[in-house]
């Protein structure tokens, strides 16, 4: 075949939906007889504009699974696609190009920069990648974290509740492929994790953005489209519109097994 004629040939109509897709991926830390196998052979698809709990005992891969799917760490083996483009065969230039345009970060800590303004933290990631704001965009995102009035204030004057919101719109601010969060709600009080949760939720169902969220927290996972269980590095079940009592069920039947 001629490479014209290859070059013509229409995009394949199974073009991938998944926003992230793991396959046969497994992550081994250290060797032989110490080696902990973290991920053993994961499969997994997040579709594009759901929201997604990955959930599991302490230990069974939660935060190696999160970490792999956005670049952070590479897979001992398998792949990891971040739309079609294959995070396991990038460079680390690429890798940390990829992570700075494409991928959202909510961590528990919060992970603002105290010497910052709210606006500047927001603003942050666009400028790390050398794109100028969008300014109506920058508004929207401003204003669905109820921070319009606060972008001239250091986290430092924030609630912890309020610093959240401020990496959520962060996160959101380069309009990205995917939004990680790490037990975003770990540090916050029952309400003001709600508040977070339902920022996550519009989101995905307002802006079609896909968020990918490990959280120990079954209330959390309620929010959610879907809940993924982890057991011992594999996936362990699924369970789509995830209420509270049904995952709670579910972890303690895996914590039973572990
Ligand atoms: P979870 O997030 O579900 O608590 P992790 O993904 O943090 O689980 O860890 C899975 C397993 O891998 C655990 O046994 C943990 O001790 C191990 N592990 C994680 N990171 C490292 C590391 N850098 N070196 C060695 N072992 C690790």
């Amino acid at each position: 075949m001629s490479a014209a004629f290859r070059a013509a040939r229409p995009i394949p109509a199974e073009a991938p939906a998944a926003a992230v897709r793991l396959e046969g991926v497994s992550r081994t830390y250290g060797r032989g007889a110490g080696a902990v196998h973290a991920l053993r052979d994961v499969d997994a698809a997040f579709p594009r504009g759901t929201f997604t709990a990955v959930m599991g005992p302490s230990g069974s891969g939660k935060s190696t699974l999160l970490q792999c799917a956005a670049g952070l760490d590479r897979p001992t083996a398998g792949t990891v696609r971040l739309g079609t483009a294959d995070l396991t065969r990038m460079g680390e230039t690429q890798l940390a190009k990829i992570r700075r345009e494409r991928v959202g970060f909510v961590f528990q800590a919060f992970n603002l920069l105290p010497s910052l303004t709210v606006g500047q933290n927001i603003t942050l990631p666009l400028r790390l990648a050398g794109r100028r704001a969008d300014r109506a965009w920058l508004r929207e995102v401003v204003a669905r974290v109820g921070l319009a009035d606060r972008t001239g204030h250091r986290p430092a004057e924030l609630s912890g509740g309020q610093q959240q919101r401020v990496a959520v719109a962060r996160a959101l601010v380069t309009r990205p492929d995917v939004v990680f969060a790490d037990e975003p709600t770990g540090a916050l009080d029952p309400d003001t994790a709600r508040d977070i949760l339902g920022l996550l939720r519009t989101a995905v169902a307002d802006l079609g953005q896909t968020v990918i969220m490990v959280t120990h927290d079954p209330v959390a996972a309620a929010h959610t489209d879907a809940a993924v269980f982890l057991c011992g590095g594999r996936i362990a079940g699924h369970l789509a519109a995830p209420t509270a009592d049904e995952v709670t069920r579910r972890l303690s039947a895996l914590r039973g097994a572990a």
